[in-house]
């Protein structure tokens, strides 16, 4: 029977992946997420319903390719259907089968896979984005799920003065911005989820990888000119963050003992 819960969250997760595409591909140019219903990026002809089959019509039906003009179709597609589906079923596993699941946790980590492929591709986080982010880290507070209301007061409030000030010191510095204000709300939004420990957590972790990647980066792109477009820093902080909802507990501590 438990078998069949996770087997039905994981279905769950390949079909939310597939609303998912639609936000990250839509919200950015501001385009109604509902209506018209999925069309090919190209020719424009609608989709049957078969092609929106999560996975399945990518690989089984549509090979690829549309089916109207051959245009080929990105592999993100299902790759992100499959990365919903796998992050949904982890979670239910770390927190347990409950209906907390449903109200919180899914919506969280859909929001954050929106927010990692957003950024990459338009280098912002949308404010809707990281409002729908406070708005299920105070609803799951006000209950208690994960932090206490006042835990995720303090650690929301002390993620955005904080990476206001990085920002603000950065800046004069510099002389350029280095963290976008997407960023700085993303820290206020996600403090109410993570609260005040997991905050701190968060930055040491996200600013450790975005160094290493940054410069691991710059090495292999070897070009001097890349050093001043700043790399979109949203994705680290959305993989540092489900690191820590996820594993940091027991993965992350030991670590931090060890220094
Ligand atoms: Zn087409």
């Amino acid at each position: 029977m438990e078998l069949f819960f996770y087997f039905f969250i994981f279905i769950f997760g390949l079909c939310i992946g597939s609303f998912l595409n639609v936000v990250i591909y839509r919200l950015p140019k501001k385009e109604s997420i509902v209506s018209p219903g999925s069309h090919c990026p190209r020719c424009q002809t609608p989709l049957n319903w078969f092609h929106n089959i999560p996975v399945i019509s990518y690989f089984v039906i549509l090979r690829g390719h549309c089916k109207f003009c051959d245009e080929k179709i990105s592999f993100r597609y299902p790759f992100v259907e499959i990365i919903t589906g796998i992050l949904f079923l982890l979670i239910s596993l770390v927190f347990g089968i409950g209906v907390e699941l449903f109200w919180y946790y899914f919506p969280i980590v859909s929001i954050l896979i929106c927010i990692f492929w957003i950024d990459i591709d338009h280098r912002i986080i949308p404010d809707q984005l990281n409002f729908l982010l406070l708005f299920f880290g105070l609803l799951g507070a006000f209950f208690s799920v994960k932090v206490t209301l006042i835990n995720a007061a303090v650690g929301g409030g002390f993620g955005f003065v904080l990476f206001y000030f990085f920002s603000w010191a950065y800046f004069k510095v510099t002389g350029q911005m280095g963290l976008g204000g997407g960023d700085i709300k993303y820290l206020g939004a996600i403090g109410t989820i993570l609260g005040f420990v997991g905050v701190l957590d968060l930055i040491f972790l996200s600013s450790i990888l975005g160094s290493v990647i940054g410069i691991l980066y710059l090495k292999f792109s070897g070009q001097k000119a890349q050093m001043k477009s700043s790399i979109a820093f949203g994705p680290f902080l959305v993989f540092a963050t489900l690191y820590l909802l996820i594993g940091g507990d027991f993965l992350w501590r030991p670590f931090m003992t060890l220094m």
